[in-house]
Parts: structure tokens; sequence; C-alpha cells
């Protein structure tokens, strides 16, 4: 029997704010600053605080509500959702349960198959915890809270489960990812925890609809540990199934160090958590204005912005896939050709330096696109130092290096060392005569028949002449000179 996966996902995503969900309390990098540095009675948890609504919060959500095609909830209530853990001050996080922000969405997914649809089912706001480090100290064991995350705007995207496959997921996933970081409400930085992942996860046999019993995998941190755990989970799952073994519904940690999943504890319903209504929080209206603000500031999303350059600039899928994944990027690329344009320079060109030199040398010093001595019209101009002849391609890639290195323009580099195409015929036919002159044996060999020995020369010229030569010119002048050999 064959199974298929039937896997759903939450995307906890934190809201990049300056400040925090219900308090004014700074949004810090976990990196840079000492714990509980940015904490105040309200995310504290203190008797008798009163929490307020971040408007920013709510437009960022919006935005991405809307960027999924979501339905806008204009009414939605924040409840309080208890339980005790001691990363949770007040004894519940205030979320959003019965009535979400925005609900019935769709995300389109370029999948190996064909593109598919998968449905958001909804997307509300809620508050981020605090952070437990777990130490060893003279033999105890010791747990540091730390509140700076805690109270920190959090956006939960919940998918139906559509999805049947890791390649799927992973789809879903960085074109989410991308998405968020395209609309400047999330770092998109996964070392810093800015992106968290829960999976369900089923299989149902090939031949049935009905979906099996479903586990749920909390904790995901990483693009990698969301993958290795799914693909982990269907493993053990079908091992089950196969020797006619239950899936029990439960909710699994990840190991990461180990590669495995591991029961947390039994999967806990709705109930559990006695929810009910944030008294302190009035209901979240939105009206039709607000939401037709936020949709006229959405930006081209990465998808989208990935076909027009498929078409526009006739680009194959792949490089215009890499160009769009960030703004700076993509902006770069279309600054380039706008200023290469007039110049019967294809736009693929300028995808070319940008995806091949540009990014291994971004690799290599870590800068960003919008850190580079290199502007978009000092590219355009080595570009056109190209097409014009002045220089060939590879000294140009030598060239680029140096404009990197020093921020000089190509023009500057090119006349201070003396780079520029040798197009003079009279000194690469003095240079062709010296290279035959140098060779008796190979010009023999060519006289006598070994007419292949012509690329020889051709490569013993240019190298005399320091890979400069005019290729055209240089292949012109030396089947002449061997020309006249022949004959003479
Ligand atoms: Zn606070």
């Amino acid at each position: 029997m064959k199974w298929i996966p039937v896997i759903g996902l939450e995307v906890h995503a934190e809201l990049q704010t300056c400040s925090k969900m219900f308090c004014s309390c700074p949004v810090v990098d976990p990196t840079l600053s000492q714990p509980n540095t940015a904490v105040c009675p309200v995310c504290a948890g203190m008797p008798g605080v009163l929490p307020v609504v971040n408007q920013k919060a709510v437009e960022y959500a919006l935005k991405v509500a809307l960027a999924l095609e979501c339905r806008i909830n204009h009414t939605s209530l924040f409840a309080r959702k208890n339980y005790f853990y001691p990363d949770l001050p007040k004894g519940y996080q205030i979320s959003q349960y019965e009535y979400p922000l925005a609900e019935n969405g769709i995300l389109n997914i370029p999948a190996t198959q064909g593109d598919k649809v998968v449905r958001i089912r909804r997307t509300h706001l809620e508050e981020d915890t605090g952070k437990l480090t777990h130490i060893q100290a003279e033999g105890q064991a010791f747990t540091l809270v730390d509140l700076n995350r805690a109270g920190v705007p959090l956006l939960e995207i919940v998918s139906e489960p559509d999805m049947n496959s890791i390649e799927e997921v992973r789809l879903y996933a960085k074109i989410l990812h991308d998405i968020l970081v395209c609309l400047g409400v999330n770092s998109g930085d996964m070392s810093k925890g800015v992106m968290r992942f829960e999976a369900n996860v089923s299989l149902r046999p090939e031949d049935r609809l009905e979906l099996g019993t479903r586990v749920e995998i909390k904790n995901l941190n990483s693009f990698r540990a969301m993958e290795r755990a799914i693909a982990y989970e269907i493993e053990r799952q079908t091992g089950l199934l196969e020797n006619s073994l239950p899936v029990q519904q439960q909710t699994l940690g990840w190991d990461d160090t180990a590669g495995v999943t591991y029961p947390q504890r039994g999967k806990e319903e709705a109930h559990d958590y006695r929810y009910f209504p944030e008294p302190d929080l009035p209901p979240l209206v939105i009206d039709d204005a607000w939401i037709e603000r936020i949709r006229l500031q959405l930006p081209e999303l990465p998808m989208a912005r990935m076909r027009r350059f498929e078409h526009q600039y006739d680009l194959p899928t792949n490089m215009a896939s890499v160009l769009v994944e960030e703004t700076p990027v993509a902006q770069y690329f279309e600054n380039t050709v706008q200023a290469i344009s007039g110049q019967d320079i294809p736009p693929i060109e300028a995808a070319n330096w940008i995806t091949g030199p540009l990014y291994s040398w971004m690799n290599t010093t870590g800068q960003r696109i919008d850190q580079l001595k290199v502007k978009p019209a000092d590219l355009a101009d080595l570009m056109k130092q190209v097409q014009n002849k002045v220089i060939n391609l590879n000294t140009a890639r030598s060239v680029l290096i140096e404009m990197l290195n020093t921020g000089k323009t190509a023009g500057a580099i090119i006349t201070e060392e003396n780079l520029g195409v040798v197009s003079d015929r009279t000194q690469i036919a003095g240079v062709i005569r010296q290279i035959l002159h140098e060779n008796p044996v190979e010009l023999e060999s060519y006289l006598s028949g070994k007419t292949t020995l012509e690329n020889w020369f051709f490569g013993q010229a240019m190298r005399q002449l320091r890979g400069k030569a005019n290729p055209d010119i240089l292949r012109d002048e030396l089947h002449q000179a061997l020309e006249k050999r022949q004959n003479g």
C-alpha cells in the first residue's frame, strides 16, 4: 500500500515593530541586548496593568493577510489562552481564538508537478512568550528566564493540510518567508528565531480520502529542522501503519541532534486552555477604508515579480527566482537594466553579472548588495565598456573585482592600468610576425597541413598581448599572415 503524506503548517512570525504588542517596551534584537532590559509591568504580568493594542502590529498583520488574499474580519477579538509556564508571566497568552483577524486566504506554490494552491485557514495576532535557557552549574540544573521577548507581536499563519510532500512544505515556507521579508514586517533572519514552525502530519492510503490520525510537531526553528522532522515523522508513521499499529494523536517535540521526534505531552484540546475574551481589550474593529489604505501600500510580491522578470526581461525561471529573493537585489537588477537601456545589451547580461561575480563577492565578504561600492550605474558602465569592445570579458571580470575593492570606476581602472583592448592592426601584426618567427617548428608543421595550429598561434599572440587583443582583429591578422606564408 502506498501512503500519501498530509501536511499542514503553522507559521509563527514575529512582527518587527518598534514596540511590543500591548506595551511600549522596545522589540530588541536578542543577540544584541542584555536579558530582561526590555520589560515593563505590562509584559511582566504585574497585577492591575492594562494592555493597549499596537496599531503598527495590526497594520503589519493586515499587510500579510492581504498579501495572502485573506478575508479580513471587520471585528476580531483578543482572548486569553490560559496555561502556566515560566516564560509566561501573566499565566495566559493574549491571542485571537474564535474571531481571528483574517481567514480563507491562499498561497500559490510552483511545485514540480505544476502550480498548487495551499489554502490559508486563518491569520491571527498574538504575543510571544519569554525565552528560557536551561543551564548546568555546580552539578545542578537551572533555568534562566529572559522576558525581553515576552509580548513581542506575533502573527500566526495557519494553513489547511493541503501539502503532500516535503518539497511542497519547503516551497510554502520559503515563499511565505520571502513575502514577510518583502512586506518589511519580519527580518527573515531565521538564526534569531524570528520565524518558527509547527507542522501537523498524517498519512492516508493512496486510494482513500479520509485523513489518518495526525500528530503535531512543535518548535521547529529552521527550514532544515522542519524538513527533517516531517521526513522523520512520515517514515515513523509509515512503519506503524504497515505493521497495522495505530498512530497516536499527540504533540511531539523535535530533537535536532538525535534527529528524532519525541512525545511532549498528550494532545491538548482547545478547552484545556479555558479561552475567554480578554476583558481588558475592546474588540479590534477594522473598517474598509483602513483595509484599502493598507492594500494600496502593498509592494509587488516575490512570485509576481518573478513572473514579470521572466517575461519582461526574458530570464530563465531559476535566474528570476534568485533575483527576486530579496527586494534590494531585484531593485539593483532593474536599476542596472535601466542604466544600460539603449545600449543593445540584453538584460540577461546584467542578471549574469549579479548572480555570478557579485553574488560570489557578497558570499565571500558578507556584504549586502546595498553595501557594495559598485552601484547599478557603475556595473552598467562596466558592461558598456565590454559592449563597446574597450575591454574584453576576461579583463572586465578582474576590473569588477577592483571596482568592488576600491570603489573606482571601470573607466578609471582601465586608463590607470592600461587595460584597454588592443585594436591597433600594426601592433597586432607585429606581434604575430614575432610569434611566427620564434616558433619555426610549429610554423613548418602548420604549412605542411596541420592547420589546427592556427588556434595555438592565436593563443601565443594573445598571451603576448596580455589577453587584451581584440580577438576579431587578432584572428583576422593571423589568418592573413599564415596565408601569406602559405602562398609565398
Ligand atoms: Zn513591556
